[in-house]
């Protein structure tokens, strides 16, 4: 574990302009990992430039160029998996598996990504006049700049700078202040892969500083932000008066329908997996587990027996279930919701902190039944190792609970009935639908993110990544030799010229 994060600035490795630094801390433990840097506008400013001025080699750098560096990172990602995985359990606390699952997803992007460099698509269409070509390409943008939460401190940032470099733009990243170590180590391998100086800058330090210069800076053309719903809108408004394209990746309050008719063992296991992973804390995480009536009873005390056996720990232990939050106050705000569900909803299990050899931010696996479509338990966004089960009667009954909540990010069925399941993935109001699977566990190929207030409509990961990082440049080639007016000249070429 290096002991100090310093920021990397057109290929120099230095600490913030002020000096500051802040403490980083295994929240399983609360030991301090070590410090880095605390930057602020005029660190932001500095890399910008730097990219600035690394932008127009990297863009004039031969897309499959780009793509060897990108496969060559994807090389060093793999060597480094179980190092960046352990320092992933360390710094923010998910469990092992989970922490080599999460550098796995950035080894597939880098080699999807890597890939595009001979791909990037555009496309030709016949045009109306003789002696002439048309085509659409896509062109890069110039500096980009990207910020990141810490529960997918890798391959968030996977899923943003692979096609932001890969389309010929240069990169600012600010990574979250519970993770800079992995955001600085993310980016260290690109500088081993052979990536030049300044096109892939990373800046840490607190988001209301250097996520806000990120934002107001005039030479950052697009801002890709993941994180919460309230940060995220108003840094939108904010990027909104500068005239710049935003992306964001916001909240979810994601369910799992399981019907009468459903495999019950499949979708226990699927709720606990979908639920509890990531202590919860994963954007798609279930939050709201929605029974038909006639399975209910005995799902529900499986359910709360199984959960009981989750093992709390220090993810580095490869036999426990479920890690710490991330720090103190992620484990008020989940005990603040379940203080507000003790007084909406029946507790089945858990509603405590919890503490393991006496340290940590762990929270005991909770389970609420009773729980009615409205509350605020089952409407807001918790972020943690809580789950509400309501009860529904039909497939369009549950279709109406999931849809009906101000996220909309990702929503599971489990039945063996082809044709609710095609009802379901017709009627759920979700980016990511899933039948027989529970909420979390995308692939890196389709598009991820949610409709309502989940984003704004753009999309990460597959094709639709390079959308947000691309402009779209119409091409006519007129070799005619003559001015020939389109929609006006139509007429006298069929007539004379055809
Ligand atoms: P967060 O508090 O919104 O922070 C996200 C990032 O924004 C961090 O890097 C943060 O910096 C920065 N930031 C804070 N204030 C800022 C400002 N005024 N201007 C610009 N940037 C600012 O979210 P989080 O707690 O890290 O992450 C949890 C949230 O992310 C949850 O809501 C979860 O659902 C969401 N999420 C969504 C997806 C998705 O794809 N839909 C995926 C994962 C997570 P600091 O770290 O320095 O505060």
């Amino acid at each position: 574990m290096p002991a100090t994060v310093k920021n990397l600035i057109g290929g120099e490795w230095v600490e913030a302009r002020s000096g500051e630094v802040f403490e980083t801390l295994n929240p399983a433990t609360e030991e301090v990992l070590g410090t880095a840097a605390k930057s602020g506008a005029e660190d932001v400013s500095a890399a910008v430039e730097a990219a600035k001025a690394a932008y127009q080699g990297w863009r004039l750098t031969p897309a499959p160029r780009r793509g060897e560096i990108l496969f060559r990172a994807g090389r060093l990602l793999m060597e480094r998996k179980e190092e960046l995985a352990r320092l992933m359990t360390q710094e923010m606390g998910k469990v092992i598996a989970e922490a080599r699952g999460d550098v796995q997803e950035a080894i597939d992007m880098a080699f999807y990504m890597g890939g595009e460099g001979r791909r990037l698509l555009g496309y030709t269409a016949p045009v109306e006049l003789p002696n002439k070509f048309g085509m659409a390409i896509r062109d890069s943008v110039g500096v980009v700049g990207l910020i990141t939460p810490w529960n997918f401190p890798i391959a968030i940032p996977s899923w943003k700078s692979l096609p932001a470099l890969i389309a010929g733009n240069t990169v600012v990243f600010k990574a979250a202040s519970y993770t800079p170590t992995l955001g600085a180590e993310f980016v260290r391998t690109f500088q081993d892969a052979g990536l030049p100086p300044g096109v892939f800058n990373v800046v840490s330090g607190p988001g209301g500083a250097v996520g806000n210069a990120i934002v107001e800076h005039p030479d950052v053309k697009v801002i890709s932000f993941t994180g919460s719903t309230e940060i995220g809108y108003s840094l939108y408004a904010r990027a909104a008066q500068h005239g710049k394209k935003v992306s964001l990746e916001l909240g979810g309050k994601n369910a799992i329908i399981v019907m009468d008719d459903a495999n019950l063992d499949l979708a226990l296991n699927s709720a606990l997996w979908s639920a509890f992973g990531t202590t919860g804390q994963r954007c798609t995480a279930t939050s709201r587990l929605i029974l038909q009536k006639g399975i209910a009873p005995d799902f529900k005390e499986a359910l709360v027996e199984r959960a009981k056996q989750l093992k709390l720990g220090d993810g580095l232990d490869e036999s426990v279930d479920v890690g710490p939050l991330v720090s103190a106050p992620a484990r008020e705000n989940v005990h603040r919701y379940v203080e507000i569900g003790k007084g909406e909803a029946r507790l089945m299990c858990g509603g405590q902190p919890a503490s393991v050899d006496g340290k940590g931010y762990f929270y005991e696996v909770t389970i609420f039944d009773r729980v009615e479509p409205g509350m605020r338990i089952a409407q807001e966004e918790i972020f943690g190792p809580v789950l509400s089960i309501i009860e529904c009667s039909t497939l369009e009954e549950a279709i109406q609970i999931n849809n009906n909540t101000a996220y909309g990010l990702s929503s599971s069925l489990f039945t063996e009935n082809v044709n609710a399941a095609f009802q379901a993935i017709r009627d759920l109001s979700t980016g990511i639908v899933y039948i027989n699977h529970g909420t979390i566990g995308a692939e890196i190929q389709f598009p991820f993110g949610g409709t309502r207030g989940t984003g704004n409509g753009m999309r990460e990961a597959g094709q639709t990544a390079l959308d947000t990082f691309t402009e779209w440049k119409a091409v006519y080639v007129d070799y005619s030799g003559r001015l020939q007016r389109a929609q006006i000249d139509t007429e006298a070429v069929l007539g004379k010229d055809a």
